[in-house]
């Protein structure tokens, strides 16, 4: 309601009065309140002096709570993926499996033991909850956590070859994303980079040339987000340990995404597992936690005891150490793995595996529920992805419902789905807005079917009237 007046605005004392009482302001405090009302009644005076109206104090408490409630309410929340692409980095990656979430809250809601040795009361180590699991996974002899894959490269380095040199292929000098290039950690560690070879070749030789007095490690990278397709050459790892091990150096890999199960059974069968990689006799890997892995955002060393030990005590360890959080997340997922469970348990895993005639289905479901609303949803054949700079240029066959807005562009329909609560990601393929169905969640089906029901319908309706 709107009127005419000559009167002031009301005082911020007389909105603080009413707000004390109102519900919509619970959980604010004063100062909080008293701001929100403050910018609320300078809006008004502009718009007072501009045009002559006054909203009434109901008009004004109301748009001061929403500014509360706007201002406080979280940026970060949960969005519903249907991009099709599994470990998105955008979106999160690894979406954690129930127990991971059980022991975070277990471990967040009081104190822990997490460096205290429950035995003798002594100051223990954070990494003790996971090492010897890690270790029994993986075959390893020692194993260390660190807050991210890029911050494991960069603490092997720095323990191992800080004033000496690495010797790295050229073909694996990736930028791992977000602008973070190998080359680049790796100077930062204060270790010298040695490149052989060339993008498409490199050769034993070419290592075994490089080899010198200030050699210190050989540094093997997984290419995990593009691949040199055509006249390559690359060496075997299991050769390229030989001649670094004939020279007494130690091969460092960094294999990005650490798978811990044979993916022998799915669309990237040849992506190499963490045993795989250590069986070939490499000294140390290092590898994430929130990609194959499907735990949370971690960076795992693991390899011999003469390697790791020496990491374990470099300052860069502590200034990279991990959460506790993570830590709790991480061991839930390790024991998954222990029980044999982690096919069925790990969302990641699942996604993974999820077979095509439940992919049709559910893009059949969606499809229909889309359909019954009006609003114009084909079932399409499409590719998934794995993400996250593990296994280039794979797909994985998926389903995915083609959904188009009647008078929007796929990109604006994009945007409008990205605006919903919560927001579904799609993604744009031959001017169409897709709606892949292999990333999406038990029970998300439904919500994404609502969800574009609500957004889609209005902006129909609206237009309908305007004309
Ligand atoms: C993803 C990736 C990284 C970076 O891992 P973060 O855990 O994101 O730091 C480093 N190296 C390779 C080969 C990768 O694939």
């Amino acid at each position: 309601m709107k009127t005419m007046t000559k009167e002031r605005p009301p005082s911020v004392e007389r909105l603080l009065a009413l707000a004390a009482t109102d519900a919509r302001f619970a959980g604010h405090g004063t100062a909080s309140v008293t701001d929100a009302l403050r910018v609320e009644l300078s809006r008004i005076r502009d718009v007072w002096r501009e045009t002559g109206e006054r909203p009434d104090n109901t008009t004004i408490l109301g748009n001061a709570a929403e500014l509360c409630r706007a201002r406080t309410r979280p940026s970060l929340s949960s969005v519903i993926n249907a991009t099709g692409v599994i470990l998105h980095t955008g979106l999160g990656r690894a979406v954690l499996c129930d127990s991971a979430l059980r022991q975070i809250r277990e471990t967040a809601t009081g104190h822990s033991n997490l460096e205290i040795d429950l035995d003798n009361g002594e100051r223990g180590s954070r990494c003790d909850h996971v090492e010897s699991r890690l270790c029994d996974l993986t075959g390893a002899e020692a194993a260390l956590v660190v807050n991210n894959d890029a911050g494991a490269v960069l603490l092997a380095l720095a323990a191992t070859a800080t004033n000496r040199e690495v010797i790295v292929s050229r073909g694996e000098l990736v930028e791992i994303g977000g602008g973070f290039r190998i080359p680049e950690v790796m100077a930062q560690s204060g270790a010298r980079l040695v490149e052989v070879g060339t993008t498409n070749k490199t050769r034993l030789s070419d290592y075994e040339r490089a080899i010198g007095p200030n050699t210190a490690a050989l540094l093997t990278v997984h290419p995990s987000n593009f691949r040199v397709v055509g006249f390559t050459e690359s060496t075997e790892l299991a050769d390229i340990v030989a001649i670094a091990h004939k020279h007494a150096l130690p091969v460092l890999d960094d294999l990005g995404s650490g798978a811990l199960v044979s993916l022998q059974n799915t669309a990237i069968a040849d992506e190499p597992t963490v045993y795989d990689r250590l069986s070939a006799g490499v000294d140390a890997v290092m590898f994430s936690g929130d990609k194959l892995l499907g735990g949370p955002q971690a960076g795992i060393l693991i390899g011999s005891k003469a390697i790791i030990d020496p990491m374990r005590c470099h300052p860069l360890a502590r200034a990279l150490r991990c959460d506790k959080l993570a830590l709790a997340a991480l061991e839930a997922t390790l024991i998954v793995y222990q029980r044999g469970a982690a096919w069925d348990e790990l969302p990641v895993l699942r996604a993974l595996c999820r077979p095509e005639q439940e992919l049709l289905a559910s893009a059949e479901g969606l499809a229909e529920m889309i359909g019954r609303g009006g609003i114009a949803a084909e079932v399409r054949k499409t590719e998934a992805r794995i993400g996250a700079g593990s296994a280039p240029g794979r797909v994985l066959p998926s389903f995915a419902v083609a959904v188009a807005h009647e008078c929007l562009g796929p990109n604006e329909a994009a945007n409008l789905l990205r605006h919903a609560t919560p927001p579904v990601i799609a993604r744009v393929e031959d001017d169409k807005l897709i709606l892949d169905v292999r990333t999406l969640l038990p029970g998300e089906t439904e919500r994404v079917a609502g969800i574009v029901l609500e957004a889609f319908i209005p902006a129909k309706m609206t237009r309908r009237t305007r004309n």
